[in-house]
């Protein structure tokens, strides 16, 4: 199976949750299946911001990337966090290799359209391509790709890509059976319960009665994406719960919120 595992940038701020995530994910390649981790940015990208005096302004939710923090975003994005996670399951047992988007042109992008009214993105994008043949080539070596949120530009720039967008993306591309978002939350809450499942077409109602906001939405868009493309099985998970990755990936009941292209009702039964 072809599997695309996005890890919140929240959960590589703590070594016994990476350390854990990372033994699930050498479990998971080691029975065959072929993976591809997608990582986000954690509090050390804010922080290192911080510490460089950069100020950070955000357009639905998107950082506002000038050159600067562009190169910021190189340098722990592509760097000390790319290399935790790609060390963490080397660790456990698993050959995986971190990749930033410039390494053998592996993750393309073009910069994301932007309205004039509220301000330029700046190195901003979307991926628009995946080196595919050479993912293949690391598969069949055994070795699991770890990929950072970035994509490299016709231009020879990188730009920051959104992470959740990036892995709905990489799903698409890579032509994934399932998508497994491993987040800070349980899963989709309405209220302190984890909403089971979820379809593509309530999404816009949570949004309308305030159910879901912030990084959420973000999230729920690129899951619908991801199934618009074909991915069977699209979840949301939170990645500190005990083998939460490994159930998510067996299918069936699995933890956190199962996301579903229509039908709620019957699928509610079904899972
Ligand atoms: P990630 O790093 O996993 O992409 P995001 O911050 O982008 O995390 O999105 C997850 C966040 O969305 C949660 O930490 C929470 O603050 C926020 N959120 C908003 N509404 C909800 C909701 N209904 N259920 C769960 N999380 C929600
Ligand atoms: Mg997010």
């Amino acid at each position: 199976m072809r599997l695309v595992i996005k890890l919140a940038g929240a959960l590589l701020d703590d070594a016994a949750t990476v350390a854990s995530i990372a033994r699930q994910v050498a479990a998971l390649a080691q029975e065959g299946h072929e993976l591809l981790v997608v990582h986000g940015g954690g509090k050390i990208f804010t922080a290192t911001l911080e510490k460089m005096g950069i100020q950070s302004q955000f357009v639905d939710g998107l950082r506002v990337t000038d050159r600067e923090t562009r190169d910021i975003a190189v340098m722990v994005l592509g760097g000390i966090l790319n290399k935790r996670v790609a060390g963490a399951i080397s660790q456990a047992g698993q050959p995986a290799i971190g990749l930033c988007a410039s390494d053998a042109g592996t993750f393309l992008a073009e910069p994301m359209s932007y309205d004039e009214g509220r301000g330029r993105l700046g190195f901003v994008g979307y991926l628009t391509g995946i080196n595919v043949e050479f993912l293949e080539t690391l598969w069949h070596a055994g070795i699991v790709p770890v990929a950072s949120c970035l994509g490299l530009g016709a231009d020879g720039e990188l730009y920051n890509i959104n992470a959740d967008h990036m892995a709905a993306a990489c799903a698409e591309f890579i032509h994934a059976e399932r998508l497994i978002y491993l987040t800070d939350v349980a899963g989709v809450l309405d209220g302190r319960r984890v909403m089971k499942v979820v379809s593509t077409d309530e999404v816009e109602d949570l949004i309308r009665h305030h159910k879901v906001s912030g990084g959420m939405i973000l999230k729920l868009e690129a899951c619908k994406r991801a199934l618009a493309a074909g991915v069977n099985q699209v979840r949301i998970v939170g990645g500190t719960k005990p083998d939460g990755l490994l159930s998510a990936a067996n299918g069936g009941k699995g933890p956190g919120t199962r996301v579903l292209p229509a039908y709620p009702a019957a699928a509610s039964t079904a899972s």
